[in-house]
């Protein structure tokens, strides 16, 4: 199926009004949280709720009416009716963290745990977990992997999930660390945490399970909160399992583990799936922050009489307007990749590669772009007074987490070459 790049009108007019929130109201704030790390935005996330039910709803309409007809599957008339929830999201991501990449990160949503349950989920636990998310006071889901000694390694998880057959629950133990939104999600109410932790150690990958642990649960604590170089207005945790006892049923995927036969797209490799859409999120997160510095820095430039001619050979070209020329063109390269990730997922196709491409572009780009305005602006750049300083101080995340830059361009090696992880390591 083509990948269709013209922005449905739908999607356009929720891009308005993200992009309208980040100008009028998170841009404003941005440097104050970014000052006060660990003050929450509270009133702030209390003065724009009304606006993120309103994107909040208008997606969940959308995705019940994909759900409804399948996606992107033929509907009842045999017409092709395609979701656009993936693109959507990429938009208003993108918008938002123009505004401030931090304050997108702590915006009341399901997250990176909304996506777990979305890919590996059953249609209950959809339910049960998500639909909280589309009414009622502001809540945060968070996704906890990492852990002090698994990072990129994630076959090295420690905390593992013992089943109790007494109670028939399951009994969490172990550390977490790192968690976005993890203080959040863990003490607001009705708050949720997909947990991956091993049911068998001696396993590896093949033996860990996602599961869901709800906000107040006796067991979990949070232990730390982070100090950051960047995006600090984001919540950041450290949380420890303690004998943490959650529902059988809060189980992601099968508990099976070596059956034969049994589907392993429900296990581990199922709940990577994750991964599938949040990738193309922080990519469209990197987007906005180097969009953000981009148009700052050309539009300065062009105050004091620096824009590009358009009769000018290249060859004619001062060094600053060919910085200004590459600029956008890494922008543009970084964006595209990030909106096809969104929309072959949209177009119910795989996007494991481009998902992983548009992340690593993305991250490299970024960091480029903000550290080359830093520089074009000189000492005004390195200043406090103006936001580009802090721009390249959010930009550097992005190569970070959620598979750093040099994991997820192994993942497109493999892909393309045809390796293994064990064969490509
Ligand atoms: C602000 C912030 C928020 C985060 N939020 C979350 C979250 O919500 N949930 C969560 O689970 N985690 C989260 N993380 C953790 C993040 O995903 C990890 O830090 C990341 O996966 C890297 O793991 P690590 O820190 O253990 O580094 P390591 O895996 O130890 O890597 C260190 C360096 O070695 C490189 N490296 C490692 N293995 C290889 C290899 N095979 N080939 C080449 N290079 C390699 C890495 O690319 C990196 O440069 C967050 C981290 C930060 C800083």
């Amino acid at each position: 199926m083509p990948i269709e790049f013209e922005i449905p009108e739908s999607v356009k007019n929720q891009s308005n009004l993200t992009e309208m929130v980040a100008e009028q109201v998170i841009r404003k704030v941005s440097r104050y949280f970014d000052e006060h790390e660990h003050e929450r935005p509270w009133e702030y996330i209390n003065f724009i709720w009304p606006f993120i039910q309103q994107m909040e709803a208008a997606n969940l309409k959308r995705s019940l009416e994909v759900k409804k007809n399948g996606h992107g599957k033929a509907s009842g008339n045999g017409q092709k009716k395609q979701s656009t929830f993936q693109v959507r999201m990429i938009h208003m991501i993108e918008n938002l963290s123009w505004g401030d990449a931090g304050i997108y990160l702590c915006t009341p949503s399901s997250a990176l745990a909304g996506a777990a349950i979305q890919a590996v989920g059953t249609p209950d636990q959809k339910e049960r977990f998500l639909d909280r998310f589309t009414h009622g006071k502001p809540k945060w889901g968070a996704m906890a992997m990492t852990e002090p000694q698994a990072g990129s390694d994630t076959s090295n998880i420690q905390t593992t999930a013992r089943l109790d057959p007494e109670t028939n629950e399951w009994v969490l133990n172990g550390e977490k660390i790192f968690v976005t939104n993890g203080s959040l999600a863990s003490r607001e109410s009705e708050g949720i945490l997909v947990i991956w932790a091993t049911l068998d150690r001696s396993l590896g990958r093949a033996g860990m399970r996602p599961f869901v642990v709800e906000a107040g649960t006796p067991g979990m604590t949070v232990t730390k909160l982070e100090e950051k170089l960047g995006i600090r207005a984001s919540d950041t945790a450290a949380i420890v399992f303690q004998d943490c006892r959650i529902p059988y049923d809060n189980i992601l995927g099968s508990p099976e583990l070596k059956k034969p036969g049994a589907r392993t797209e429900k296990g581990f490799k199922g709940a990577m799936k994750t991964f599938d859409s949040s990738r193309p999120w922080v990519a469209a997160s990197a987007m906005g922050i180097a969009r953000a510095a981009f148009e700052f820095t050309r539009d300065t430039l062009a105050a004091q009489g620096i824009t590009i001619p358009v009769d000018a050979a290249y060859h004619e070209l001062s060094a600053i307007q060919r910085d200004l020329l590459d600029m956008e063109t890494q922008l543009k390269a970084g964006w595209l990749l990030t909106v096809r990730s969104a929309a072959l997922m949209d177009a119910g196709q795989p996007n494991s590669l481009e998902a992983s491409m548009a992340k690593v572009k993305s991250g490299q780009v970024v960091t480029r772009i903000t550290q080359k305005c830093v520089e074009l602006l000189g000492p005004l750049g390195y200043s406090r007074e103006l936001l580009v300083e802090k721009w390249m101080r959010d930009a550097k995340i992005n190569d970070i987490y959620e598979g750093t830059g040099q994991i997820n361009t192994l993942i497109v090696a493999r892909r393309i070459l045809g390796y293994t992880r064990k064969e490509l390591k």
